[in-house]
């Protein structure tokens, strides 16, 4: 069994790897039997999924990588183009009227929630507009 070797900065480079990756790390440790336990989450995944790597030290970092991006377009694509014009309710209670309207260039963006969750994201010739129309009582 390898020597524990700078156990933080393994830990680091792990939440690095999956930040750049573009992955949200949620929790990384050690796990009994010595492997590296890394979960993560995928920034605008509406359905807060929380995804589980078992890393073997001796293993590259690349596979962790690959392992994070490989959940990516799965959690993206179905959210471009894919709004509803209308009233949006999003998970923490606010709802939202979103209406699409056309545009001549393309355009590319997203609209977020005050939690932080994307309502929609587009890829173009039209912009998404968001309007509040039912908050949820603050400090609930
Ligand atoms: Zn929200």
């Amino acid at each position: 069994m390898a020597e524990p070797i700078d156990r933080p900065a393994e830990l680091n480079a792990a939440e690095k790897t999956v930040r750049e990756a573009g992955g949200a790390p949620a929790e990384v440790f050690y796990r009994d039997d010595g492997r590296m336990e890394i979960s993560f989450m995928i920034p605008g995944d509406r359905n807060d999924r929380v995804y589980t790597f078992l890393w073997d030290r001796h293993e590259s970092l690349m596979t962790l990588g690959n392992f994070v991006r490989s959940k990516i377009p799965r959690a993206s694509n179905m959210e471009v183009n894919s709004g509803v014009e209308g009233e949006n309710t999003c998970e923490c209670g606010r709802v939202w009227l979103l209406a699409k309207r056309k545009v001549p260039q393309r355009d590319k963006d997203d609209l977020s929630c005050n939690c932080g969750k994307k309502l929609v994201r587009w890829n173009g010739g039209c912009v998404w507009t968001a309007q509040l129309i039912k908050d949820i009582p603050s400090g609930a």
